[in-house]
């Protein structure tokens, strides 16, 4: 396991300073819009909004009043964990709000430089469990295939920051052939979690291919994709895309959402189609300080997502990832956010409040304790509204 310490960073880190207002310049009325020359089809067009991905500072400039923070930010964060962001997802993020929950999760900051003696460079430690190049095989019976590093835009606070975005390439054909024959030979493995980086950003015939692969071996029951892309990237989820999704189930989909202002007309469109390809949908929610961390926001989220026929699965304890200490909450705060749902709401906006064990442990559930206490198989209980009632266990 790597600690803090035993990084080797590519610059000093940035001493932390300057105030978060926002520049306010003479321009500051004028709203420059850098892609008012896309025609409607170009921007409605994944490839397009990949290629216009902004990364620099320049270009944010252009839609955003940055903080001088954000600016300093960007500048030092070359070199480090890539930034990039589609132009549909800028466009959610508010011109003069820092605070902006959109914004936080996408443009860096400072913060990120600060680093904390218990920050880890792989804090679930994938690379440990990896018997094969861009597979994790933790858990007996399922398997993570990790397939690209390339995102279509960079969470500030991914578990995985160590590898994301650092070549912006896919798995090669021997490594994936390698991958693929250790599931062949691992009996036991049921369930193949096709991840990344993001895996729908692979053009839809090399993303065949690989889980036409999969889909081969006699054993594996259930493929998932886990992805980002429907909420990011909306226009990647076209008809051809589902079309070649539909042909391999049953094949689950887990979207990773932060905020209810993620859930646009564009994301609607993109979970209709994969619902209607019969791809089951699941979310995950990294829980984030000052994003997420109200349980009336979370609350909405979890609301939204049903409305899109999307199953709120897992909200997830920010991982000890290095630099993201700023991103995390105590533990207690994801409690009373299932303690706000459970009983209050639809059972099935109800995810699971899950902490990854640092060092490899897998998701440990936490959550509210009902079971008050028990003796000789009396069982006291109390409800979501803090009702206490007795229930008896068979005496035989
Ligand atoms: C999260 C994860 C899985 C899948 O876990 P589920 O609880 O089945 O969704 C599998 N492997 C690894 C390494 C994981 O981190
Ligand atoms: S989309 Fe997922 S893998 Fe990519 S940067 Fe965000 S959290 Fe990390």
């Amino acid at each position: 396991m790597s600690v803090a310490g035993s990084i080797v960073l590519p610059r000093e880190p940035m001493k932390m300073v300057i105030g978060a207002e926002a520049i306010l310049s003479a321009e500051e009325e004028y709203q420059p819009n850098p892609w008012k020359e896309a025609t409607n089809e170009e921007w409605e067009d994944w490839r397009w909004q990949l290629k216009h991905r902004v990364t620099r500072a320049e270009q944010l400039k252009l839609i955003l009043n940055l903080s001088q923070e954000e600016i300093a930010a960007i500048e030092v964060s070359k070199g480090r964990m890539a930034t990039a962001i589609t132009p549909y997802f800028a466009k959610l993020m508010d011109r003069n709000d820092s605070n902006c929950p959109i914004r936080r999760q996408a443009i860096p900051t400072l913060e990120e430089f600060h680093f904390s003696p218990h920050d880890l460079f792989d804090p679930c430690a994938e690379d440990e469990n990896s018997p094969v190049h861009g597979l994790v095989h933790r858990y007996p019976d399922r398997v993570l295939l990790l397939v690209t590093d390339k995102c279509a835009v960079y969470c500030r606070y991914c578990t995985r920051r160590r590898m994301v975005g650092s070549s912006e390439n896919c798995i090669t054909e021997a490594k994936l052939d390698e991958a693929i024959s250790y599931i062949q030979a691992t009996k036991k493995i049921r369930d193949v979690l096709i991840s990344g980086g993001d895996p729908l950003l692979l053009e839809d015939d090399h993303l065949e291919g690989i889980i036409a692969k999969v889909r081969r071996i006699p054993h594996v029951e259930i493929i998932r994709i886990g992805t980002r892309v429907p909420v990011t990237l909306p226009q990647r989820i076209t008809p051809s895309l589902t079309g070649i999704l539909k042909k391999y189930h049953p094949l689950w989909m887990s979207i990773h959402f932060s905020h209810p202002k993620e859930i646009t007309k564009e994301v609607r469109r993109a979970c209709a189609l994969l619902s209607e390809a019969g791809v089951p949908l699941g979310s995950q929610t990294v829980l984030l300080r000052r994003i997420n961390d109200r349980s009336v926001v979370m609350k909405r989220l979890m609301h939204e997502l049903l409305k899109i026929r999307v199953r709120p699965y897992y909200i997830y304890q920010c991982d000890l990832a290095m630099g993201t200490e700023h991103f995390r909450t105590p533990i207690a705060v994801g409690i009373n956010i299932i303690e706000k749902l459970r009983g209050h709401t639809t059972g099935y906006a109800v995810p699971s409040f899950v902490i990854d064990a640092p060092g490899g442990g897998g998701k440990i559930p936490v959550g509210p304790t009902y079971l008050i206490s028990q003796d000789k198989g009396k069982m006291v209980l109390r409800n979501y509204q803090g009702k206490v009632f007795e229930y008896q266990e068979p005496q035989s």
